[in-house]
């Protein structure tokens, strides 16, 4: 009885509150307005097809033995990583050349060897205590019967790109636009194995997860399912709405500016059997309370096995999705109001 009473109610009242709802949404979408176009498009395109592919190669290689969380082989990719962002002078919040977060072998489950998420950031201008954290996850299966998974698609495809979009902050800085907010790059250990890089960073934080306005977590960006085999201008975007409406709109908006993809949100759907929203590392952000975008291009036939090679992507469009993840980064980082973390 009472649970139908306050259906009724709620029925009323969602009635009478209908056009202003509608009229918030519109508001909230004729605000999010881009500036600084011609420089956004100048930075982004630093981001180029031959780099991310020269990075996939390197991080997929079988002197990497597949990644597998703690081995000789993701460490051997965690040190790449980090001497990247040695050279290219992008900074780590840990202080020094120490870029990794060291994750305990007891916070692993058993069998794994201690690990690391690796992080660099660029400092915020104007906010710098509020951080926009871009993340992927480094780790892979490794090894089986003497094959190596070498996963260029998963997830060396989300590694490159966030390489490429720091490259990409990093150049917009030395021209004199840092970002208002810090930007973080953070490279997840574990993920394979259950989400353990992020679940370790929500425990032990570097920046207030208070302070943390959003996660835009990249895993598998570099392929084309069969779905869109004759349209492959695509990305799948899950989560971009559950958190923050604001968000979402971003993200709209970013694509309609700078890279018209087809935006997929099939998989964002509650009641999608696949379960990707709780499957990749932004989830343990998103619990957090922290708004998420998660980017992914599908399973395919090489998902998980030892034929998801470098040769089999796409690198043109790996550059235009990496784009759009750039573009929308851009905006939350330096828009003067603080992202808002409310769903209308
Ligand atoms: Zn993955």
């Amino acid at each position: 009885m009472k649970v139908l009473l306050v259906v009724s109610v709620l029925t009323i009242v969602g009635a009478c509150a209908h056009k202003r709802h509608s009229e918030k949404l519109a508001d909230l979408k004729d605000g999010i307005r881009f500036e600084q176009e011609n420089h956004i498009s100048e930075f982004a395109s630093t981001i180029k097809a031959s780099d991310l592919k020269s990075i996939v190669y390197e991080l997929s290689s079988n002197d990497n033995e597949g990644r597998k969380t703690g081995t000789y082989g993701h460490n051997r990719a965690s040190k790449f990583i980090k001497d990247y962002y040695i050279k290219k002078q992008i900074a780590s919040p840990l202080g020094g050349e120490n870029y990794y977060q060291s994750i305990p072998k007891s916070f692993l489950s058993k069998d794994f060897n201690s690990s690391q998420n690796v992080i660099a950031y660029i400092k915020g201008s104007e906010f710098p205590e509020e951080v926009l954290i871009i993340s992927a996850h480094s780790d892979h299966l490794g090894m089986e019967n003497n094959i190596v998974n070498p996963g260029a698609d998963d997830n060396a495809s989300g590694t490159a790109a966030i390489m490429e979009i720091a490259e990409a902050f990093k150049t917009a800085q030395l021209n004199g636009f840092t970002p208002k907010r810090s930007i973080v790059f953070l490279h997840l250990t574990g993920e394979e194995e259950g989400l353990y890089g992020s679940r370790y960073y929500i425990e032990h934080p570097v920046f207030s997860l208070n302070n943390t306005v959003a996660n835009l977590n990249i895993d598998m960006i570099g392929r084309i399912d069969d779905r869109h085999k004759d349209n492959p201008n695509y990305i799948y975007l899950i989560g971009s709405d559950r958190i923050s409406t604001e968000l979402h709109y971003i993200s709209e908006e970013a694509n309609a500016e700078f890279t018209q993809l087809d935006l997929d949100y099939r998989y964002n759907a509650e009641n999608d059997p696949n379960r990707y929203y709780y499957r990749s590392d932004h989830y343990n952000f998103a619990q957090m309370g922290i708004p998420v975008i998660f980017y992914f291009n599908g399973e395919h036939e090489d998902y998980h096995q030892p034929s998801d090679t470098a040769d089999k992507l796409n690198y043109d469009l790996l550059e235009k999705r990496t784009k759009l993840i750039f573009a929308t980064a851009w905006y939350v980082a330096n828009n003067t109001q603080r992202l808002v973390p409310e769903t209308l």
